[in-house]
């Protein structure tokens, strides 16, 4: 029979997990493969730490993996998928966002022929109208500025084949922006929809600042158009002035010279000023990530991993 294995990330989710849990049995109950979940332990707290383990030892088909500290969901699914055994591997949240009654559809189209299923979110609940605009705003900016097609309103809610997996276990790179690599590695990938429903208790942990963050990793991570953008606005400013310089030593051999013109003067110069000052922050965003690209440090440490015992 083939295997898949759910990998879930979790990080101090004890007032949803048991629930979860459950639901998540249920579903893979119905399936007609022979399925196994991976709780990847993000540096919890002592109380779900605990739980996870009781989850792990009263379950022959639960694994655990315990990372050193916390270490972001980002790095925990790729920990996760490093551990993962199955032909196949669901990626799901722990928060009960993503149903997993959904993974019956993704395991279908899998044997459909499909190297990445994806969850696409039809509506969602739960979030601020502004965490809604500000998200389809960042999107359509990524879409613009970007090479490769990332799908909008998708999160990590999807199915990997296995050589999907491999795929982006390939991938060597410490800025892991998870969502466009799913996209980058390619192979036939299709979304099924769903309605995403709000967190079942507890809260998110992304406050607008690690939102924030996470848009400038997918930027940097996935265009080099912002570096580019110095360069031409750099040569239409000089050209502009260029211009102007002729300008004036017409105007001057033309009406002589009543030197007029210091406001101005300090405009252009704050103005310059402050694109310069632009510039070198863009080029400073990348080379910090060069910079921790080259360190070449460990995604994650593993404190403790119990592998699904069937
Ligand atoms: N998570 C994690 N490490 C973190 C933050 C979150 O493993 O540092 C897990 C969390 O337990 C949950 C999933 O990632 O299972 C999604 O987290 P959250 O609900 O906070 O994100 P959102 O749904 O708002 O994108
Ligand atoms: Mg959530």
């Amino acid at each position: 029979m083939q295997t898949l294995t759910v990998v879930v990330p979790v990080y101090n989710e004890v007032e949803v997990l048991p629930a979860f849990h459950c639901r998540l049995s249920d579903a893979l109950a119905q399936l007609d493969v022979d399925g196994c979940v991976l709780y990847v332990d993000d540096g919890s707290d002592e109380a779900c730490a605990t739980k996870l383990r009781e989850l792990a030892q009263e379950n022959d088909d639960v694994g655990l993996l315990v990372l050193s500290r916390n270490f972001g969901k980002e790095v925990a699914v790729s920990a996760g998928l490093d551990h993962a055994q199955g032909d196949a591997v669901v990626l799901i949240d722990a928060d009960l966002q993503d149903p997993p009654e959904l993974i019956a559809e993704f395991v279908q189209q899998w044997r459909a022929g499909y190297d990445v299923v994806y969850g696409q979110r039809t509506e969602r609940r739960g979030d601020s109208a502004f965490k809604r605009t500000s998200a389809s705003g960042f999107y359509r900016l990524l879409a613009m500025l970007s090479d490769v097609d990332i799908p909008r309103d998708v999160g990590d809610f999807r199915l990997l084949s296995r050589r999907a997996v491999e795929a982006l276990k390939s991938l060597p790179e410490r800025h892991r922006y998870m969502k466009g690599l799913y996209a980058w590695i390619g192979f036939p990938q299709v979304g099924v929809p769903y309605v995403r429903e709000p967190r079942a208790s507890g809260d998110s942990k992304w406050n607008y600042w690690r939102l924030w963050n996470f848009a400038m990793e997918g930027i940097t991570s996935f265009s080099e158009l912002p570096l580019k953008v110095a360069t031409y606005l750099g040569m239409l400013v000089s050209s502009f002035s260029f211009l102007y310089g002729l300008f004036m030593i017409v105007r001057t051999l033309i009406w002589g010279n009543p030197v007029p013109g210091y406001p101005s003067l300090v405009v252009i110069v704050l103005f310059l000023g402050g694109v310069q000052l632009m510039c070198l922050g863009v080029m400073g965003e990348y080379l910090a990530r060069t910079y921790t690209e080259s360190k070449g440090r460990a995604l994650y440490f593993t404190r403790e991993f119990h592998p699904p015992r069937d």
